[in-house]
C-alpha cells in the first residue's frame, strides 16, 4: 500500500485496486490550523485553499491531515492538494473528477441535496 505524489489526489493502490483519498475541506480543518505560515484559508464556499506563493514547505499541514490528504511536491518544495477544481467551479462546471468517474461514484454539490 502506497500513495503516489505529488498529485493533487492522492491514491492508494493495493493491487489490483485503487482508492483515491480527496481532501474533505474540513470545516475545522487541522491543515489550516497547523499552518504558522497562513498559508492555508477557507473561502466562502467552504473550499481549503493554499497559498503557493505563502507556503514555506514546512510539512506540518502533511502531518496534521487526518486523511493523508494533503501532499508534497518536492520539486516545488510546497504543500499540494485538491482545491476543487475552483477554477472550474467558477465556470459552474462540475470538477474534473466527477465528470470523468465512470461509475458516478463521486458527487459534488450540497451535502443535504446528495
Ligand atoms: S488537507 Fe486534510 S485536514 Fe486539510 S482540509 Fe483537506 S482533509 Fe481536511
Ligand atoms: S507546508 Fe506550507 S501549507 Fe503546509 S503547514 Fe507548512 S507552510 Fe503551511
Amino acid at each position: 500500500m502506497f500513495g503516489v505524489g505529488p498529485r493533487l489526489v492522492k491514491v492508494i493502490e493495493k493491487a489490483p485496486d485503487f482508492i483515491p483519498i480527496y481532501c474533505h475541506h474540513c470545516e475545522d480543518a487541522p491543515c489550516k490550523n497547523a499552518c504558522a505560515a497562513e498559508a492555508i484559508s477557507i473561502n466562502t464556499q467552504g473550499i481549503v485553499l493554499i497559498d503557493e506563493a505563502l507556503c514555506i514547505g514546512c510539512k506540518a499541514c502533511i502531518e496534521a491531515c487526518p486523511f493523508g490528504a494533503m501532499q508534497f511536491d518536492e520539486g516545488r518544495e510546497i504543500a499540494v492538494k485538491c482545491d476543487l477544481c475552483i477554477e472550474r467551479l467558477k465556470g459552474n462546471d462540475a470538477p474534473a473528477c466527477v465528470l470523468v468517474c465512470p461509475t458516478n461514484c463521486i458527487l459534488y454539490g450540497d451535502m443535504r441535496e446528495i
